[in-house]
């Protein structure tokens, strides 16, 4: 079962993304083999009911509620059935602060309460230069519980991501195998896939995360087609 998982990020607003929703679930009924998730804006959240697709949050506070200003808790995740969450995206990272720890905190805690967690790392070109990338890697997934069995380990080398730059197949089967003997987690690839490359890194890993690619529904079931 491969996964294919769209990150809308700030994109999409939410009419938009209920006929993306909408349309998109109505063009799998012949798909199989595909685990299919989409992680919206989070003002665009809606009841997880559709027949293909697993909606998931983008980010959420560990907290079940409280004074958190600016955040969603586990209460409001909890409103819409979501049972999925993306932690630890490079963009949380380095726009947000969010350190190993606070995304190791966040895994945790919805660790506990049964959460499919997406966990994402990935090396920025100077650490791949620097000769020490298995090292750092390592340590980016030294404080999550890699036994965990709702997890999926999502490779996104940051040079990769919203650049067009597509990581070569070797260097994907490299990190997939490296991961591989860290844990039987899913490990998926994210960093400009699109409907022309998605089958070839979809042969070396066992899914992808697609930010840009997911925007429309024609690319994205390209890439969920196969
Ligand atoms: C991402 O941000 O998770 C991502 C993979 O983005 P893109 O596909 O646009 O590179």
């Amino acid at each position: 079962m491969k996964i294919i998982a769209g990150n809308f990020k700030s994109n999409l607003n939410r009419k938009s993304t209920i006929g993306f929703l909408k349309s998109l679930d109505s063009t799998l009924d012949n798909i199989s083999n595909k685990e299919i998730y989409i992680f919206p804006a989070t003002s665009s959240l809606v009841e997880n009911n559709f027949k293909h697709i697993i909606l998931g949050a983008q980010n959420a506070h560990y907290a079940e509620s409280g004074a958190f200003t600016g955040e969603i808790t586990l209460h409001h995740l909890e409103e819409f059935n979501i049972k999925t969450i993306l932690i630890a995206h490079s963009e949380r990272r380095n726009l947000f602060g969010e350190s190993d720890e606070i995304c190791a905190t966040k895994f945790d805690f919805f660790k506990e309460r049964d959460f499919r967690i997406f966990y994402c790392i990935g090396e920025s070109l100077e650490v791949r230069e620097s000769g020490k990338m298995l090292e750092f890697l390592d340590s980016q997934i030294s404080k999550i519980d890699l036994d965990y069995q709702n997890l999926v380990l999502a490779y996104e080398p940051l040079w990769a991501i919203g650049t067009g730059r597509v990581a070569k197949a070797e260097q994907i089967s490299e990190i997939y195998r490296f991961l591989k003997s860290r844990t039987n987690a899913p490990i998926i690839y994210g960093g400009s896939v699109n409907e022309k490359n998605a089958s070839e890194i979809l042969g070396i890993c066992d899914g992808v995360l697609v930010g840009s690619a997911s925007l429309k529904v024609e690319s994205f079931y390209e890439i969920i087609k196969g």
